[in-house]
C-alpha cells in the first residue's frame, strides 16, 4: 500500500487540476492520496468524479493556523492537515471562508508594497493566477516570475521578497491552533499537525508544546517530508510515541510550483487505518 496525505491541487496554490492530480496519484502507483488544498474544499468533488479506478481518496484541507507562545509574543505559523471532515459542519466552513478572506487583504498590502517600491506587478496579475483560488504566496511568485522581477519561485521566496521574514511578505490572520484542532474534531474531522519541524519556513513550536497539541485533540504528525532531515524525522516519532499520536509521511505535492514529486513520502498503512477510525465526517472515497 503506498499512501500520501498532503496534495495540493489548482484549487489552492498547486498547478494541477484536482482531475489531473488523482491521474497522476494513481499513475505514480499510489493507492490512497489526500487532497488538502489550503483553506478550501473547492476541489474535492471534482477530484471523487473522476477518480481512477482502485485509488482511493481522502477528502481533506490543510489550515493556516498560529500557536501563541505567550500573549505579548508574535504568534507562530502552523498548518493543520484536517482529514475527513463534514465541508458542511458551518463554524469549520466559516472559519475557512474567514481565512481565505484575509489572504486577499494580504495579498494585496503586499503587491501595494512592491508598487510603492517601484516593481511592475500588478494585482490583476495576481488574481490571474489565483483563478480563483484561494491566494497564497505562490500566486504572487507566479506573477513575479511573469513581470520578470525574479527568475524562480525560490527567488520570490527570499527575504529580499516574500519569503520567512522577507521585505514584502505579510501575515494572514491565522487560526488559533487550538480552536482549529477543536473545530476540525466538531466536524467529524481528524487534525495533523503539518511539517511541524520545518525551520527553514521560520520559527517553529517548542517541542513542550506537543504534549498541549496531543491534550487539545491532535491526531497525529507529520514526520516524512522534504523539509526534514533524518534526525528530525526520528524525533517527531520519538514525540509521537511518547504522545500516542500517529505519524504520516507525504510529498506536500505542488505540481510544478515545487520539485518534489507526488508519492515521494508514504505513510504507514497501520497510521492510516488509525486516521480512518477517528474520522465520522466523511469516508474515503474509492475509485
Ligand atoms: P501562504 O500560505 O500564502 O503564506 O503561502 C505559503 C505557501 O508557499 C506554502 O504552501 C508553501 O508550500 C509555499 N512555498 C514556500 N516556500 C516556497 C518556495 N521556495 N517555492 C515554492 N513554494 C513555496
Ligand atoms: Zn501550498
Ligand atoms: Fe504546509
Ligand atoms: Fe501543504
Amino acid at each position: 500500500m503506498r499512501i500520501d496525505l498532503h496534495t495540493h491541487s489548482a484549487a489552492s496554490d498547486g498547478t494541477l487540476s484536482p482531475a489531473a492530480l488523482v491521474r497522476a496519484a494513481a499513475g505514480s502507483g499510489l493507492d490512497v492520496v489526500a487532497l488538502t488544498d489550503h483553506d478550501t474544499t473547492a476541489g474535492w468533488s471534482e477530484a471523487v468524479a473522476v477518480l481512477p479506478a482502485g485509488l482511493t481518496l481522502v477528502r481533506g484541507a490543510e489550515l493556516s493556523c498560529v500557536w501563541w507562545p505567550a500573549r505579548d509574543q508574535p504568534p507562530i505559523s502552523l498548518h493543520l492537515l484536517a482529514y475527513l471532515f463534514d465541508p458542511d459542519e458551518p463554524r469549520l466552513k466559516a472559519e475557512r471562508d474567514r481565512v481565505r478572506h484575509g489572504r486577499i487583504g494580504r495579498a494585496r498590502r503586499m503587491v501595494e508594497l512592491m508598487v510603492a517600491d517601484g516593481y511592475p506587478v500588478s494585482w490583476d496579475d495576481v488574481v490571474a493566477e489565483a483563478n480563483g483560488a484561494p491566494i497564497g504566496r505562490p500566486h504572487v511568485a507566479r506573477a513575479l516570475i511573469k513581470a520578470g522581477i525574479v527568475s524562480t519561485m525560490d527567488e520570490a521566496f527570499t527575504p529580499a521578497f516574500i519569503g520567512t521574514g522577507g521585505r514584502y511578505r505579510v501575515a494572514k490572520p491565522d487560526t488559533d491552533v487550538f480552536d482549529g484542532i477543536a473545530l476540525v474534531r466538531a466536524a467529524g474531522g481528524v487534525p495533523v499537525f503539518a511539517h511541524p519541524m520545518a525551520a527553514k519556513r521560520g520559527r517553529v513550536v517548542p517541542d513542550t508544546a506537543y504534549a498541549e497539541l496531543a491534550d487539545a485533540g491532535l491526531g497525529g504528525i507529520e514526520a516524512d517530508h522534504a523539509d526534514h532531515e533524518p534526525q528530525t524525522r526520528q524525533k517527531i516519532r520519538a514525540i509521537a510515541a511518547e504522545l500516542g499520536l500517529f505519524v504520516t509521511g507525504s510529498s506536500d505535492f505542488h505540481g510544478a510550483n515545487k520539485q518534489v514529486a507526488i508519492g515521494a513520502e508514504t505513510t504507514d498503512p497501520e497510521a492510516y487505518e488509525r486516521l480512518v477510525a477517528q474520522a465520522s465526517g466523511v469516508a474515503p472515497v474509492r475509485g
